[in-house]
């Protein structure tokens, strides 16, 4: 049986992933112009300053928008689909492709509050998620 792909941490990744194996999201953050950033990079996208170091981000987003998958790209994926590709607005202010889980595809609103989870797809990686906020309605 085919497997999903499974991310291979890098020197500069790392950081990301060893937080989501213990349940946090990590994210870039620049000690020159106090933005945050993502996805993960060398240098500041904001003031390309080369001061970037990692934070634990809050969890929360909003949901920016989303697609569902009926196609079988991967086979890895072939007893997954449908499943949903989304865009999570972090509290931070960085945008992040991830997928919503917890809830019905055919529930999802846009705008809707989320908090990140964590899905550990073996090799010890955790990736993140995202689910509904408490007290988000479904
Ligand atoms: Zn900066």
């Amino acid at each position: 049986m085919a497997v999903k792909p499974i991310p291979v941490p890098d020197e500069i990744s790392a950081p990301f992933f060893d937080g989501a194996r213990d349940g946090r999201l990590m994210l870039q953050h620049c000690s020159a112009c106090d933005g945050w950033s993502f996805p993960v990079r060398e240098r500041c996208p904001h003031c390309f300053a080369a001061k970037l170091q990692w934070r634990a981000a809050s969890g929360k987003g909003t949901l920016y928008t989303f697609a569902i998958m009926h196609q079988v790209m991967n086979p890895g994926f072939a007893g997954a689909v449908p499943y949903n590709v989304s865009q999570i607005d972090l509290a931070e202010g960085v945008r992040m492709i991830s997928n919503v889980v917890g809830v019905a595809n055919s529930d999802l609103r846009i705008g809707m509050k989320l908090e990140a989870c964590f899905d550990d797809i073996g090799e010890n990686i955790r990736v993140p998620k995202f689910r509904p906020a408490a007290g988000e309605n479904q």
